[in-house]
């Protein structure tokens, strides 16, 4: 049997920074084009001007061009069934509530917002929903043509049905159904003639032949309004799924601004800038946030190539997931672990770049195998790896101290391992261990007390990756010259 190609569409408002929410449904979106050999496309709903955010767009686009998720079609693309800002489309909305307005299913309505206010505080009062009173639906049509035609104010708003009810079918929670009578007079058109999100949304799935709308639950609320503007035109409804909501980490309540600020302080955050910043892969991102609404086991490692293997909107999970920051650690650690040696120097090529250090690539090349399994963020390799592309080092001190010596010792053990190592030919790892551990043997100091000096004196830190490699690696001439200075450093602590 073969399928139909799916065409899926990611929609944001350029509002604001991108976050996880959009690159998760722009996930889902992609992975379905891709498994039915459709198309994905990208549509900037920028019909709210006051909301609009100077270069949103531009970070969506690049977001979605690092995640990998790369479109189709799209304001910077081009396509078929363009434009596909909805700014540029203002005629096809204008006419498609004309087409509503002649059909009866949908009304100018000339209240003022002075009106609509007072109306609303009244309600309130009384303790209702706030809801539009009606006046301007019941308004004859030749009347309220005649005002239009006066040039007269007016919005749009839709002639939702009063009696019976409304059964609008979400792929993942089945039929909802609402009592029309609960509904209001959505407005389609503002008073600047450009459309709601319900208008312009609905006009452009249909006009875009998009198959599947995958969007947030926030839409729950008005998803009858959207079904019955599809039926109104006539036309077939496209598969609606509501993704399921993101809940703060310890799962009580949706994520907030303010859970939002607390996790960029522990070094994470939902937004795709950010994330890449703080040194996280697209590879571990979306593998992360694939299984925050996707029926697969929790801990199931997969590229995007196995993901289209595997997608199935079938699979996909209404309940809430709770934001897990330590899974992003893990599958993003998972995944660099998966890098060739060749990408992962290309990925933490900039973070060294970035410290004013100059990079030798072959160096770089060999120290992959050292700390690719210290790095949990690409940033960590920073930690591990700076003092590979050091001319010298400036360890502190206190830490070329050993422990239970004292700084005369410490500077005895330097001269000794200096020597040592200076008698060698060359400092790989075969030559160097055995007199150095003989030297431990005789001396009567433990292993920790020379090596961590040593470690101090060449690396510059107590932490790093193992020492004979690095060593190896960071060359002989340049090992002893920071053994020596480690030794000076030493020496001006007892001789003060
Ligand atoms: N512009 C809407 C938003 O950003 C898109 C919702 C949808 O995908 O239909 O929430």
């Amino acid at each position: 049997m073969s399928i139909k190609p799916a065409r899926t569409r990611i929609a944001p408002s350029p509002t604001g920074h991108m976050h996880l929410g959009t690159a998760r449904t722009a996930l889902y979106d992609y992975l379905l084009a891709k498994k039915t050999g459709g198309q994905f496309i990208l549509r900037i709903e920028d019909t709210d001007l006051k909301r609009t955010v100077p270069g949103a767009e531009q970070e969506i686009m690049d977001g979605l061009l690092w995640l990998g998720l790369e479109y189709d079609e799209g304001p910077d693309l081009g396509g078929k069934y363009g434009p596909y800002r909805q700014t540029e489309r203002r005629e096809i909305y204008t006419q498609h509530a004309k087409i509503l307005i002649d059909s009866g299913h949908a009304y100018p309505c000339f209240c003022m917002p002075e009106k609509l206010e007072k109306t609303r505080q009244a309600q309130m009062k009384r303790k209702e929903n706030p809801h539009y009173d009606g006046t301007c639906r019941v308004l004859a049509p030749d009347e309220a043509a005649k005002r239009m035609a006066n040039g007269e104010a007016y919005i749009v708003r839709f002639k939702m049905p009063k009696e019976g009810v409304t059964v609008a079918r979400d792929h993942l929670r089945g039929d909802i159904i609402t009592e029309n009578k609960q509904l209001n007079d959505y407005v389609l058109l503002k008073s600047d003639g450009l459309p709601t999100y319900h208008l312009a949304a609905i006009v452009d799935d249909h006009e875009m032949q998009i198959t599947h709308v995958l969007r947030g639950s926030e839409w729950l609320g008005t998803f009858p309004l959207h079904v019955n503007i599809v039926r109104a035109f006539g036309w077939e409804e496209p598969i609606w799924i509501h993704l399921s909501v993101f809940l703060k980490p310890s799962g009580k309540g949706k994520m907030s601004k303010r859970e939002t600020a607390a996790a960029i302080k522990d070094g994470y955050s939902i937004f795709i800038k950010d994330m890449q910043e703080l040194g996280f892969t697209p590879e571990g991102v979306l593998n992360w946030s694939a299984l925050m609404g996707w029926g697969v086991a929790e801990d199931e490692v997969m590229t995007v190539d196995q993901m289209i293997e595997r997608f199935n909107i079938d699979s996909l999970t209404a309940s809430p997931a709770a934001i897990n920051f330590q899974k992003l650690d893990h599958f993003n650690a998972t995944h660099i672990r998966l890098f060739t040696t060749e990408d992962l120097a290309a990925r933490l090529k900039p973070y060294f770049t970035r410290e004013g250090l100059n990079v030798n690539d072959e160096v770089l090349l060999k120290i992959i195998p050292l700390i690719r399994e210290r790095l949990v963020t690409l940033d960590d390799c920073l930690a591990f790896g700076t003092f590979f592309f050091r001319e010298d080092v400036t360890p502190n001190p206190e830490d070329l101290i050993a422990k239970g010596l004292d700084a005369k010792q410490s500077a005895q053990i330097a001269q000794r391992v200096y020597q040592i190592l200076a008698e060698q030919p060359d400092i790989s790892h075969e030559r160097c261990e055995s007199p150095l551990r003989a030297y431990v043997e005789e001396s009567g100091f433990n292993v920790n007390q020379v090596f961590g000096i040593l470690r101090v004196a060449i690396t510059g830190q107590k932490v790093s990756p193992p020492l004979f490699e690095s060593m190896e690696i960071i060359g002989r001439e340049k090992c002893l010259q920071r053994i020596k200075n480690a030794i000076e450093i030493l020496e001006k602590m007892f001789n003060k």
